[in-house]
């Protein structure tokens, strides 16, 4: 009976941001579970071979800027039409920005609500237009960065747009819970991907080491098994939650 819970055979799933990172491990993991997936991210290249990488067929790729609302709202009709619904969606897609408040220029500050916060929040909407018929199930990656300003790097847009994902989930739930949608969100700490290594420098890593109680970042795959129990019926009474998945982190 439980490992049934688990299985999303004939589910359509969509995860933006699965061309690399915490995104393409979410795409493996739902893909094994039976699902149908697409991958909608910028990343075409990267996207169109992760893709094609799965021998099931199953998994399928599309451009997809997150921040270009009608472009999210044409994506996911378009996807509901060519398969008759979206049963899961996984928003994955994010970007980082290291900068002290007082240097931080309008541009980054807007760039960085509008990927993480606002299309966010775009795609969890137009999924559940396309759930509406027999419902479904959001997860949004969200971070520890929203339920804490960690350090040592300065980001205060990073966090503020996390936080603002792990209050638009909660929100979500209560007013998705009728049509019998579930939204949750996945809080990672640190994990070793291109975004904690884009310009970062090598003793910060040595530092998020070393404030971590496991001792070590995780993995993307740690993050993708319980998106994936999130997404499956084996989390059917779960909506509103944040999941902190941190190695104890926020535990201090
Ligand atoms: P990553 O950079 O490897 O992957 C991010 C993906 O998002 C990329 O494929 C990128 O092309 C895509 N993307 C960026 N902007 C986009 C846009 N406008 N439209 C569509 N796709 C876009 O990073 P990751 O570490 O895999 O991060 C995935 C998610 O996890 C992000 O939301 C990130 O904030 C979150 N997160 C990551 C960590 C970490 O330590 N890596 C920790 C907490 C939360």
């Amino acid at each position: 009976m439980y490992r049934e819970l688990l299985d999303l055979t004939g589910r359509i799933a969509v995860v933006t941001g699965g061309s690399r990172g915490i995104g393409l491990a979410v795409v493996t993991a739902l893909e094994e579970f039976g699902a149908h997936v697409v991958i909608a991210d910028l990343l075409d290249d990267a996207g169109a071979a992760a893709a094609a990488s799965f021998p099931s067929g199953r998994v399928e790729y599309t451009h997809l800027d997150v921040t270009d609302a009608a472009s999210v709202e044409q994506t996911f009709a378009g996807i509901a039409e060519r398969h008759g619904a979206v049963d899961i969606l996984v928003t994955s897609a994010g970007i980082a920005n290291h900068q002290p408040s007082l240097v931080l220029e309008r541009e980054t500050w807007d760039r960085v609500l509008a990927v993480n916060a606002t299309g966010t929040f775009w795609c969890a909407r137009e999924a559940a237009r396309h759930m509406a018929s027999r419902g479904g199930s959001i997860v949004a990656i969200g971070s520890m960065s929203g339920e804490l300003a960690n350090a040592p790097q300065r980001q205060a847009a990073y966090n503020a747009s996390k936080g603002a994902v792990h209050l638009a989930v909660k929100s979500l739930a209560i007013e998705f819970a009728e049509q019998n949608i579930r939204i949750n969100a996945v809080a990672p700490g640190y994990v070793g991907t291109e975004l904690t290594k884009d310009g970062v420098p090598s003793d910060w890593w040595d530092d998020w080491v070393r404030r971590t109680p496991m001792a070590r970042l995780g993995r993307p795959e740690e993050i993708a098994s319980l998106v994936a129990f999130l997404a499956s019926d084996a989390a059917s009474y779960m909506t509103g939650s944040i999941v902190l998945v941190d190695g104890g982190y926020s535990a201090w």
